[in-house]
């Protein structure tokens, strides 16, 4: 192995002097909440997925509020079925179940770990009413193919893009194909507010029925009152409000966005070509030219008789972080194994990817020499293995 021995965390927020200035920019003046900063990073993330101006975006304090409030206001509600990943962050279904809607599981795609849309069209009863899909550590869906069989069974369709900056599928980002896309700038995400989120949707008149739901349900908001303090409230609301703060944040990471997607991209795709030659390992991505992965992290999956917590070990003492995405399905979580019941061999490629895989780094924090010496490392504790 080259060089002195590496600590390669699995993820590291991207903080520069430019993130710090904004953020004290707005300490420094007296409106931390619902004022200009918030509106111009809602703007400035609806110019950059899509220029043409289609896109109207709704700032939220996660990812998780944005799922629920798309699952809410799509009028989602019990007796419903909403088919869901088996293979996805917990917000996903969470989302669903907060309405009272039943999540039905559907398996995924074995190169991509996205679901599938067959299992998507075999999941459909008279009940169901949505699909929500993620992009998988990035990896494009079939949206072409899932909006269409959506809109012909007439179901909506929420995107769960929380690792999805930068997805696109024939040129359109992710989060613009169905109802509802909703975004994550947790801190190891692709950028950052600390905690963060983005409800996106092509429909102008569920982005005002989120935004208004985001913030009490109140009809107008602070700027925007005829007498101070007078409001009226016409319907039912949370808070889920990003704060001045964190929007400033955001503007300014979102400024350095395609930078850092640029080196995810790079690192993928040599981390990628070092070790997709070893024996006993196959690498998930979505091989198609005319999409574009967000690369959030590499997913490897172990087909060789090895015990994964071993490599993670080894790995981890080279000084590699290492995750899982994501660590069971969703259908094998406590909670909704003992709610719904959990039949194993429905999930057959959920299962293998989340018992058999291993997610590696590749995000701006990780130089290229890092990238060499995770391949090497890789390499030699696999041969050991
Ligand atoms: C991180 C993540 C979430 C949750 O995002 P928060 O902003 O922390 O609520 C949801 N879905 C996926 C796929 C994620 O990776």
């Amino acid at each position: 192995m080259t060089g002195a021995p590496r600590t390669i965390p699995f993820g590291r927020p991207m903080i520069d002097e430019s993130d710090r200035a904004a953020v004290l920019r707005v300490l420094s003046g007296p409106i931390l909440a619902h004022g200009p900063e918030g509106k111009a990073f809602e703007a400035e993330f609806a110019a950059r997925l899509d220029p043409a101006g289609r896109a109207a975006c709704v700032s939220v304090s996660s990812c998780m509020a944005a799922l629920h409030l798309a699952c809410y206001q799509l009028g989602l509600r019990p007796g419903d079925e909403v088919i869901v990943p088996a293979l996805t962050h917990v917000a996903t279904v969470h989302a669903v179940e907060w309405t009272g809607a039943r999540p039905i599981f559907a398996d995924c795609e074995r190169a991509t770990g996205n679901v599938c849309p067959e299992a998507i069209e075999r999941a459909i009863t008279p009940r169901t009413r949505a699909v929500a899909v993620v992009h998988f550590a990035g990896i494009p869906c079939a949206m072409q193919e899932i909006a269409g069989l959506a809109a012909r069974r007439g179901l909506a369709v929420i995107e769960d893009c929380a690792l999805a900056l930068g997805t696109r599928v024939g040129g359109v980002h992710a989060g613009l194909f169905g109802d509802a896309g909703c975004f994550s700038f947790y801190p190891v995400k692709h950028m950052t507010t600390g905690e963060g989120g983005m409800f996106v949707s092509r429909r102008p008149d569920l982005a005002r029925d989120v935004a208004r739901t985001r913030a009490f349900g109140v009809d107008r908001s602070h700027g925007e009152r005829v007498a101070p303090g007078m409001y009226e409230v016409p319907s039912l609301g949370l808070n889920y409000r990003m704060s001045e703060i964190q929007a400033a944040l955001g503007r300014s990471q979102l400024a350095r966005a395609d930078e850092m997607l640029a080196v995810r991209r790079r690192n993928f795709a040599r981390l990628k070509a070092a070790i997709a030659s070893l024996g006993g390992v196959s690498i998930l991505d979505a091989n198609d030219p005319s999409t574009e992965s967000g690369a959030y992290c590499l997913v490897l999956v172990l087909d060789r008789p090895v015990a994964r917590g071993d490599v993670v070990a080894r790995l981890q003492a080279a000084g590699i972080g290492t995750s899982v995405y994501y660590p069971q399905p969703v259908p094998r979580m406590a909670y909704y194994r003992e709610k719904y019941g959990y039949d194993a061999a429905r999930y057959p490629e959920a299962t293998r990817i989340s018992d058999r895989s291993i997610a590696l780094p590749v995000a701006p924090h990780v130089s290229s020499e890092d990238v060499d010496y995770m391949a090497e490392t890789i390499a030699t504790v696999l041969e050991a293995s």
